[in-house]
């Protein structure tokens, strides 16, 4: 018989799907809502000035080999990215309890968290991690594939379109002491849906009070916002107050350096003996999966970070791509509420963070947007912002307007 006659066919990846579809259509106003990766005025992708800036330094650099990094990754950029996210005041970075491990972008650094939990953390009875629901599908394979269970609390209320707060509080409370609990640091994906900071420190609070841990996934800093510290703003309070947690990074949306696959990992320990355990394993764990990580995305974030100059053009990039998707907030809703008086509330649009948005359409709606109208996305009704620009919204207004009619 075949070796691998039993191999089932596995479903392809709904994004992948729908960006196929996208590709296939010949319509010459179709939208593709769908893609997690920036895209600028005119739908393209953007390399950020401050990125091609650092590229042209290390063209020029004699120095630079293609030798191994070390197996946690280059120095300059892992401690540079520490700073970043828990601030370059962080007393926990003083106090030299924090580990960094430079990954396979944030992917790398959930997998690489979720690895290490399951072999170190004691666990309060069966192996598990909680995310919100809903949350980033790959949060559910990425946790599965190191033995670990994931299983949700409450996040999102269709109701109002935003935060069940009260809902997430008391899954918080009834869980088991010490769970681990997965929190999107800021831009929540899919929702667009965030604490406020009054939240947050309920959150906190509670898990302080239940000895839970925080496994931050920190996709969008800088992205949300526009503004890298106040999207740290979560991770660092956490922090500050004390509640045990890990952070993964990634440099993929607000360096646009999505392929270069470039992130960290970062474990606040309680002293700077633990740190050094911790590190010695996390190290041990890489070297057995990569051997070492890639260099290239990790000295161009070491150069921006580090070099005073790079870093304020970044800051003054990230603004450019973070107030283009603000812009086309405002704008959606202007074009919902005033001009098309589409039935409903449309605050969340304008409420909501990041790259993503829940329109609060129903999977029907969605699927009349892709089929009657050549609009993609995918059919929870989460859209894109970055895919609307000022050519397409009024024809993705008008749309929305009439499958919600
Ligand atoms: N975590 C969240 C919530 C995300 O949305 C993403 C990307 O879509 C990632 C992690 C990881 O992305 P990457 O591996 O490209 O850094």
């Amino acid at each position: 018989a075949e070796t691998w006659e039993n191999v089932p066919l596995a479903p392809p990846d709904s994004i992948f799907n729908l960006n196929t579809a996208y590709k296939a259509d010949t319509f010459p106003r179709k939208v593709n809502l769908g893609v997690g990766a920036y895209r600028d005025d005119n739908s393209k992708p953007w390399v950020l000035p401050v990125v091609k800036k650092a590229t042209e330094i290390l063209l020029n650099d004699p120095t630079l080999d293609h030798e191994y990094l070390p197996i946690t990754g280059l120095p300059e950029f892992t401690s540079a990215a520490a700073r970043l996210i828990l601030g370059s005041d962080s007393p926990a970075i003083a106090e030299k309890r924090v580990t960094s491990v430079q990954t396979i972008s944030g992917t790398g650094a959930n997998h690489l968290a979720a690895l290490f939990l399951s072999r170190f953390y004691v666990f309060n009875g069966a192996k598990r991690i909680y995310v919100p629901d809903p949350t980033w599908i790959n949060h559910y394979s990425i946790i599965r594939n190191v033995g670990i269970e994931p299983l949700t609390y409450k996040y999102y209320d269709p109701k109002t379109i935003g935060l069940a707060c009260d809902e997430a509080l008391g899954d918080l409370v009834s869980m088991p002491d010490r769970s681990v609990i997965l929190l999107h640091a800021c831009a929540h994906n899919p929702t667009g849906v965030d604490p406020t900071q009054e939240q947050w420190g309920q959150i906190a609070e509670v898990m302080l009070r239940k000895g839970h841990y925080a496994f931050f996934d920190c996709a969008y800093q800088g992205f949300a916002s526009g503004d890298l510290d106040r999207d740290a703003w979560a991770v660092r309070e956490f922090v500050k107050r004390g509640v045990p947690s890990l952070i993964c990074q990634s440099f993929a949306k607000n360096a646009g350096l999505y392929g270069e696959r470039i992130g960290a990992l970062h474990v606040v320990a309680s002293s700077p003996e633990v740190a050094d355990r911790v590190r010695s394993q996390l190290s041990v764990l890489t070297r057995s999966e990569i051997s070492n990580p890639p260099a290239h995305g990790a000295r161009l974030i070491a150069l921006i970070l580090n070099n005073p100059e790079l870093f304020e053009q970044w800051k003054v990039d990230i603004k450019a791509m973070a107030n283009r998707i603000i812009e086309m907030r405002k704008e959606l809703y202007k074009l919902l509420t005033e001009e098309l008086k589409t039935p409903g509330a449309w605050n969340h649009i304008t409420d909501q963070i990041g790259m993503f948005s829940f329109t609060g359409i129903n999977a029907e709606q969605s699927q009349a947007l892709i089929d009657k109208t050549h609009i993609y996305l995918t059919t929870n009704g989460r859209i894109s912002m970055a895919g609307l620009n000022t050519k397409n919204i009024r024809y993705f207004a008008e749309s929305l307007d009439k499958a919600v009619r």
